[in-house]
C-alpha cells in the first residue's frame, strides 16, 4: 500500500466510522482544526486515561494538575515565547501565501500552492502565540494570549502544588490541557494543528541530578509508548541538535515514530534547566526556591520535561494499528488497536432475528454495559459482515448468540486478531472480558 494512500485511507474511515471529522465540515471545513467523534473521543479518552494512571496515579512522585489556558500575559514575556517563539515566513508574492523558509519546496525556490518559481520575500518572524482580549474593552492593555503549552500554567504553580501536596524535590508535576499555535503550515491529518492537546510531566530536580533524570525519563517515555502496543521498529529517539534546541533546553530527545510521511516528532524529552523559574522570579518578583528540609539547602530546582501530543499519538496509534490482510479471497480491513485503548470493547450478535437470540444478545450487552465495558448490539446484516465492521473500527471481541445459546446457556467469542472462537458460559463473558481488559 503507496504511504499516502495509507493517510486517505485512514481519513476516509475515520470520517465514515466516527472516529475524526473536519472541524466546521458544512462550511467547507478548515483545514487545521479536527472534531472527534464517538469512536476517536473513547480513543484519545483512553490514551489520555493511560498516560494519566502511569504518570500520575501510579507514582507517588507526580501530582497532578490543570491550569487555566488564559493566562496573566507577563507569563509570556518571562517564558521567551513572546521574543522567540517564532518561525521564520516568506510570503510567495504571485499567490501572496505565507510558507515556513524551511520547507524543502521553500529552500529549492518554488511556491507549493501556485508554483511559481523565485517570487519569495525574504524570510520574516511570525509569533505563533494566539492573541486575544480579555474582558469588554479591546485594546492593547487587554491582549492576552492562548497558552502555547501547558508547561507555563505548571511552573507557575510549582510552590503552590510542593506545599499542598508536602512534596519533596525530586518529583513531578502532570497535566493534560489543550495549546494553540498558529502554525504556518498545518497538515497531515491531526498531525500538525492550531488547536492540539498536550500530556505533558515537568520533574523537578536537584541541579546536577538532572542528566540522570533525564536518562531516565526517556527510557520511562519509550516504554510507555511500547506497551501502548506501537511497534518497536516504528520507534526511534532522535537528538536535537545544537541549532535545534529551543531557547529553554540544554539537551533534547525527540520520540519519533516512523509516520506515511516519515519520521516525526511525537513526544519531546527536554532538559529545561532553571530557564522558566528563573525567569519567573525575576519577572514576578516572587521566589520560587526549594528550600531542602534536610539540610535547609535553597535552590531553584532543573526541570525534566515530557511533553507529549495528545492528538499526534492517537495519529502514531491509529497508522500503526491499520492493516489490510486477505482472508479466503476478500479483503478484511483491521485496526489492531490495543483492548485497552479500542472504543468498543465486545459487539454482541445474534446469529438471526429469532428465536429468542436478538433478546439473549442484548441482555449481554447490557450485562457488558453495566459492568463499565463499552459494548455495541448488531444484527443487521450478515454475520460475516457484522464482524468485518468490527474488525474496521478496531473491536477486539465479537460475541454471537446461536442455536446452542438456548440450549446450554453459551456463546462463542471471536478474537479480532487471530480470528479464534472459543465457546463459553453466558454469566461468564463479562469476567471474561475483564480478565483481558486487566
Ligand atoms: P514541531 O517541531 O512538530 O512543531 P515542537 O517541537 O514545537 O513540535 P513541542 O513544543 O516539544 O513540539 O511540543 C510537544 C508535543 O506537542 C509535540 O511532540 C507534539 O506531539 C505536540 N505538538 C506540538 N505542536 C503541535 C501541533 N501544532 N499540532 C499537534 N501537536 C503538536
Amino acid at each position: 500500500m503507496a504511504n499516502s494512500d495509507l493517510m486517505d485511507k485512514l481519513v476516509s474511515l475515520s470520517k465514515r466510522r466516527g472516529y475524526i471529522f473536519q472541524s466546521s465540515e458544512i462550511y467547507g471545513g478548515t483545514g487545521s482544526v479536527w472534531d472527534y467523534g464517538p469512536l476517536g473521543v473513547e480513543l484519545k479518552r483512553n490514551i489520555k486515561d493511560r498516560w494519566w494512571s502511569a504518570m500520575v496515579r501510579r507514582r507517588d512522585d507526580v501530582e497532578g494538575l490543570d491550569t487555566s489556558i488564559l493566562m496573566h500575559p507577563s507569563v509570556w514575556e518571562a517564558s521567551g515565547h513572546v521574543a522567540a517563539f517564532t518561525d521564520p515566513l516568506v510570503e510567495c508574492t504571485n499567490c501572496h501565501r505565507r510558507f515556513r523558509a524551511d520547507l524543502p519546496e521553500v529552500e529549492g525556490g518554488q511556491c507549493p500552492t501556485c508554483g511559481t518559481k523565485d517570487t519569495f520575500t525574504e524570510p520574516r518572524l511570525f509569533n505563533l502565540m494566539f492573541k486575544t482580549f480579555m474582558g469588554p474593552v479591546e485594546d492593547s492593555s487587554a491582549t492576552i494570549y492562548l497558552r502555547p503549552e501547558t508547561a507555563q500554567g505548571t511552573y507557575v504553580n510549582f510552590l503552590n502544588v510542593q506545599g499542598a501536596a508536602r512534596q519533596r524535590v525530586p518529583f513531578g508535576i502532570a497535566q493534560i490541557g489543550k495549546a494553540f499555535r498558529n502554525e504556518i503550515t498545518p497538515g497531515n491529518f491531526i498531525f500538525r494543528t492550531r488547536e492540539f492537546e498536550q500530556a505533558e510531566m515537568q520533574f523537578f530536580v536537584k541541579p546536577g541530578t538532572d542528566e540522570e533524570w533525564f536518562d531516565r525519563w526517556m527510557e520511562t517515555r519509550m516504554q510507555w509508548h511500547v506497551d501502548l502496543g506501537i511497534r518497536p521498529e516504528k520507534l526511534r529517539f532522535q537528538e536535537h541538535g545544537p541549532d535545534e534546541l529551543a531557547h529553554y533546553a540544554k539537551k533534547a530527545f525527540d520520540i519519533e515514530y516512523e509516520f506515511p510521511f516519515g519520521w516525526k516528532e511525537f513526544e519531546g524529552i527536554h532538559n529545561r534547566t532553571d530557564f522558566d523559574l528563573t525567569r519567573h522570579q525575576e519577572h514576578s518578583g516572587k521566589r520560587l526556591e526549594y528550600i531542602d528540609p534536610g539540610s535547609n539547602e535553597r535552590f531553584v530546582p532543573y526541570v525534566v520535561e515530557t511533553a507529549m501530543g495528545v492528538d499526534r499519538t492517537l495519529l502514531v496509534v491509529l497508522v500503526d494499528a491499520y492493516r489490510e490482510e486477505e482472508i479466503q479471497g476478500e479483503t478484511r480491513v483491521v485496526l489492531g488497536l490495543h483492548p485497552s485503548l479500542a472504543p468498543t470493547k465486545a459487539a454482541v450478535f445474534p446469529l438471526v432475528k429469532k428465536d429468542g437470540m436478538p433478546e439473549a444478545a442484548h441482555k449481554i450487552k447490557d450485562a457488558l454495559r453495566a459492568a463499565a465495558i463499552p459494548a455495541f448490539y448488531d444484527q443487521s446484516g450478515a454475520i460475516g459482515r457484522r464482524y468485518r465492521r468490527q474488525d474496521e473500527v478496531g473491536t477486539p471481541w465479537c460475541i454471537t448468540v446461536d442455536g446452542e445459546t438456548a440450549e446450554n446457556d453459551s456463546v462463542t467469542i471471536r478474537d479480532r486478531d487471530s480470528l479464534e472462537q472459543v465457546r463459553i458460559g453466558t454469566d461468564q463473558v463479562v469476567g471474561w472480558i475483564r480478565e483481558r481488559l486487566d
